[in-house]
């Protein structure tokens, strides 16, 4: 996807905050954080959204997971808890069509989401 920013941001064309980088899943910092610790980690490989998700998906989907727990860690939230998001179209409120998980702590967060 030759436009999608998300696709350009793992090509380096686009200046993010990187946390974590291999061959199957980018982390960097969201642009618009809504935590003290608010990361999105996203598949190297272009996918709109969950919609899309093949059976050979199934490495980056625990990648992307275990990723996740990573970063909560580097980011030191994870003795205290966080929240991981994926947002799935327009009811899901997703605004990026590029798959991506969000790991957000450093603040309490409600149940049910708003
Ligand atoms: P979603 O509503 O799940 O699609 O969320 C998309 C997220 O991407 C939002 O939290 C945005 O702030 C974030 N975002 C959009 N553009 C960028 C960018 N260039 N760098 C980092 N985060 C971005």
């Amino acid at each position: 996807m030759d436009d999608c920013i998300f696709c350009r941001i793992v090509r380096g064309e686009i200046p993010a905050d990187v946390v974590y980088r291999d061959e199957l899943v980018t982390a960097f910092r969201d642009i618009e954080p809504m935590a003290p610790v608010h990361v999105l980690v996203i598949p190297v490989r272009h996918l709109q959204s969950t919609r899309d998700v093949e059976l050979r998906d199934e490495p980056m989907l625990g990648r992307l997971l275990r990723v996740a727990s990573v970063v909560a860690q580097q980011e030191g939230i994870a003795d205290l808890g966080y929240r991981l998001t994926i947002n799935t179209g327009r009811d899901g409120n997703q605004l990026v069509p590029h798959l991506h998980l969000h790991v957000m702590g450093g603040r309490m967060f409600g149940w049910p989401p708003g």
